[in-house]
């Protein structure tokens, strides 16, 4: 093995940097060449690489984003992309491909790899939907990030005898609402994985003000039917019954965007160091990913065709603390 290749794809998380440094570090110090692909697989399809020296990962463990830039490249999703994916690493010469990335860039490594490529994934998503990593790369900074805004919120809250509804992201997976909402001390929590009414959320903000509580807070992912845009016509109906005066808050991008914190950086780093590992040792086909506390490799054959489970005991125990 002379030349490796990196890169980012899909939605960026807080924590692709230090993989990055990681990937490329410990790339050099195995005495390879390590190639950055710029903008996910649109960089792959369009051959715009470079070449990448410790140096010119400096700097970049407490930054947020990617500096190899990310991108959706439906190109890549039809063979004829790939294809000319393909032809880039022969004319680059790069060996292997380390891929950086949630679900959707996964489904694209799987595909490298069965199209005879040797790939690794490395586990990237805020949204912690992805199967084969109990927990992925971003996923605790964003939940910092969306519990800071959750803190400043209450704080305005009380002073205002509110309830308000925040949407966290996560796309069809609860993970992100379900600990942001036990760890924001949430009255409810709204996730796609239940099925809740609209007049449960009523409900509960209407218990807590009969309570005597000085706020109430709703967390909602935002792939629930009754995300934030799903609950404000109803509520907007329903705001006599609330007790509360309501106010809702979509926190959006903002929570890719934090530094990532020290267990990010630490997963990250781990997981990088993994993958060129896995190369070292000819394992291919395979995502890094960190389970009960170990760095282990699960198949992206099993990776992209299963369903991560939420555990809704989370669920269960939420309803238990809202007193
Ligand atoms: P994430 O990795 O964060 O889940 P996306 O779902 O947007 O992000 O996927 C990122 C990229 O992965 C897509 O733009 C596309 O280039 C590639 N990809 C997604 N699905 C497939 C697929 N079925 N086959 C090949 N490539 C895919």
């Amino acid at each position: 093995m002379k030349r490796i290749g990196v890169l980012t794809s899909g939605g960026d998380a807080p924590g692709m940097n230090a993989a990055i440094r990681a990937v490329v570090r410990t790339g050099i110090n195995k005495g390879w060449e390590v190639i950055g692909i710029q903008h996910g697989y649109s960089g792959l399809v369009n051959n715009d690489v470079t070449l990448m020296g410790a140096r010119d990962v400096s700097g970049i463990i407490q930054q947020g984003g990617t500096i190899l830039g990310s991108s959706r490249c439906p190109e890549f999703e039809t063979e004829q992309g790939r294809r000319k994916a393909l032809r880039t690493l022969e004319e680059q010469a790069i060996e292997a491909l380390v891929v950086i990335g949630g679900n959707g860039s996964q489904t694209g490594a799987h595909a490298l790899y069965q199209m005879g490529f040797p790939v690794v994934g490395v586990a990237s998503t805020i949204d912690n939907d992805l199967c084969g990593s109990e927990i992925t790369i971003g996923v605790d900074t964003a939940l910092d990030v969306a519990l800071q805004a959750i803190d400043q919120l209450k704080v305005t809250a009380s002073s205002h005898h509110r309830a308000f509804i925040v949407e966290v992201m996560g796309r069809d997976c609860g993970y992100l609402a379900l600990v942001t909402g036990i760890t924001g001390g949430a009255e409810y929590i709204v996730i796609p994985e239940f099925e809740t009414d609209a007049e449960d959320v009523v409900n509960a903000i209407r218990t807590a003000y009969e309570r005597g509580k000085a706020h109430a807070l709703i967390v909602v992912a935002e792939g629930a039917k009754y995300n934030a845009r799903g609950l404000e016509h109803y509520l907007s109906e329903h705001h006599e019954a609330l007790g509360f005066d309501l106010r809702i808050t979509t926190l959006g991008y903002v929570q890719r965007g934090g530094s990532p914190g020290a267990f990010d950086r630490l997963l990250a780093t781990r997981l990088g160091a993994a993958a060129t590992g896995y190369i070292a040792e000819g394992k291919f086909g395979v995502l890094a990913g960190l389970n009960k506390g170990q760095i282990t490799p699960t198949p992206l054959s099993e990776v992209v065709t299963g369903k991560k489970p939420l555990d809704l005991d989370l669920l269960r125990l939420s309803e238990t603390l809202n007193l």
